[in-house]
């Protein structure tokens, strides 16, 4: 789970030119905006994510006019994600430790967007657990995962905003999921809609392997459908092996989805050689979208190739261990509100 809320330190403050009222603090790898004498470096503060939507309470009052959601803005040119606040907030007896997570304890919750009718299906059952659900971490929060794999080969790929979506089959029967969901068959539903359009169903099949298939649901109705596509789609960024327990290769991702002949999502590198720089990472996410020129990407997914993780530090998916993480394009964000 995301650590909406914790104990973290305030690694520098820095001036920003021409405020005299504010300055920049990192904490982690997120740069924001604070009060200028409100902290030290080096101090601990309660700092808050973006997306998180703070409780009602007295304290939090200056956040009512933004629905009390963190969102993403620029101050002064300076472009600041998150919030910091001094221990004080906390409630007595807590831990105070250094990455100490207190989402629950101040009562955070995470801002979700709303479900669109097109995507809101009905149940079939619980998402399989013999399949790995989607998720990345935001690279922010990952500088040990940089560390350790610095110069690692990798392949980016465009990060897609619209729904995660998982095609199965397995032991005969074939299986449609959104995020965290099977969802029953039906003509309105478009995760279902784009399965037929793409004959999703036979193509796995054909593989006669029990296997998914995972990708971003995008189009029309869709998250605002902001890289302006025509219908709807769906874009893979995952082959897994259910029988093995393992996600195919890139390159094997690569060999099945031609052969299958369904699209791929855009690849911007594949060969980057991993720096352990979040800001350089950030800027990297700083980009346009291949599949819609003029607007913002979202951001970028990265993969290192190697298929073990080495050692403990690892942002290794619990099932196959394999490493992966987001960086999200702050303009995007600033763009749309987040
Ligand atoms: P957070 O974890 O930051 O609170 P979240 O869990 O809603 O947010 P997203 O920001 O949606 O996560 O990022 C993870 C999702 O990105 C994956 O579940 C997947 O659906 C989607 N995604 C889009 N494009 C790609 C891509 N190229 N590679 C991998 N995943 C992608
Ligand atoms: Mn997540």
């Amino acid at each position: 789970m995301r650590k909406l809320a914790s104990i973290q330190r305030i690694n520098a403050l820095t001036p920003i030119e021409g405020a005299d009222a504010i300055e920049r603090a990192s904490v982690l790898g997120w740069q924001l905006v604070v009060k200028k004498g409100e902290f030290q470096a080096g101090d601990l503060a309660v700092y808050c994510e973006i997306d998180s939507l703070l409780p009602d309470r007295p304290e939090f009052d200056f956040l009512k006019p933004r629905g009390m959601r963190i969102r993403t803005v620029r101050l002064r040119g300076q472009v600041s994600q998150g919030i910091c606040f001094p221990l004080a907030i906390v409630p007595a007896g807590a831990v105070l430790e250094e990455g100490a997570d207190c989402t629950e304890l101040l009562g955070v919750r995470k801002y979700e967007p709303p479900m669109p009718a097109c995507l809101d299906g009905v149940a079939k059952g619980r998402f399989p657990s013999f399949i790995p659900k989607t998720d990345e971490t935001r690279v922010q929060v990952l500088q040990e995962v940089l560390d350790t794999y610095l110069g690692e080969r990798c392949y980016v790929t465009e990060k897609l905003d619209g729904s995660s979506a998982t095609y199965f089959v397995n032991n005969n029967e074939f299986g449609v999921c959104s995020r965290n969901l099977e969802l029953l068959e039906d003509q309105e539903n478009s995760f279902w809609k784009v399965a037929r359009q793409l004959d999703i169903e036979n193509k796995l099949r054909a593989t006669g392997k029990n296997i998914a298939l995972q990708g971003e649901l995008v189009g029309e109705g869709i998250q605002g459908n902001k890289l302006k596509l025509r219908g709807q789609t769906v874009y893979f960024f995952n082959a897994f092996d259910i029988d093995r327990s393992r996600y195919f290769s890139f390159q094997e991702f690569v060999e099945l989805l031609t052969r299958l002949d369904l699209p791929m999502v855009p690849v911007l590198a594949v060969d980057y050689a991993l720096q352990n720089s979040i800001d350089t990472i950030v800027g990297m996410a700083t980009r346009k979208s291949t599949l819609c020129k003029e607007a913002w990407a979202e951001g970028i997914i990265i993969r290192p190739y190697l298929t073990q993780t080495g050692g403990p530090v690892s942002d290794g998916d619990v099932i196959t261990g394999r490493v992966s993480f987001k960086a999200i394009n702050p303009e995007f964000l600033l763009k749309y509100g987040e």
